[in-house]
C-alpha cells in the first residue's frame, strides 16, 4: 500500500484518502484578457507531463480536506516530498 504524508495532518496515510488534483505551481496570467486564444488555451490545459520528478497538486480528500503539493517520480511512483500550498518547491532527490 502506497503511504502519502499530509503536510496538515502530518501523518502518513493511505493512498485511497487522496486524490491527484494536476500539476502545481501553474502560474496565472496576471491580465487573461491580454492573452491571444492560443496562449489561454495553453494555460488552461498544456502542461508539462514531465516523466520523472513532478511537482503536483494533491487533495487529502478522506482526511482534512485540504490541497497541498507533493514532488512525486512518475517512473516509480515515489513521493519525495509533500508541502503546504503556497511553500516552494524543494529540490527534492535526482531522478
Ligand atoms: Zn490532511
Amino acid at each position: 500500500m502506497l503511504l502519502i504524508r499530509c503536510p496538515y495532518c502530518d501523518e502518513d496515510r493511505p493512498e485511497v484518502e487522496f486524490a491527484y488534483a494536476g500539476e502545481a505551481h501553474v502560474a496565472r496570467p496576471a491580465d487573461p484578457s491580454a492573452l491571444s486564444d492560443d496562449e489561454f488555451r495553453d494555460f488552461l490545459y498544456v502542461r508539462s507531463n514531465t516523466r520523472g520528478l513532478m511537482a503536483e497538486r494533491w487533495r487529502h480528500v478522506h482526511g482534512c480536506g485540504r490541497f497541498f503539493n507533493a514532488l512525486r517520480e512518475t517512473v516509480s511512483d515515489k513521493f519525495h516530498a509533500t508541502y503546504k500550498a503556497g511553500e516552494p518547491r524543494p529540490q527534492g532527490d535526482a531522478p
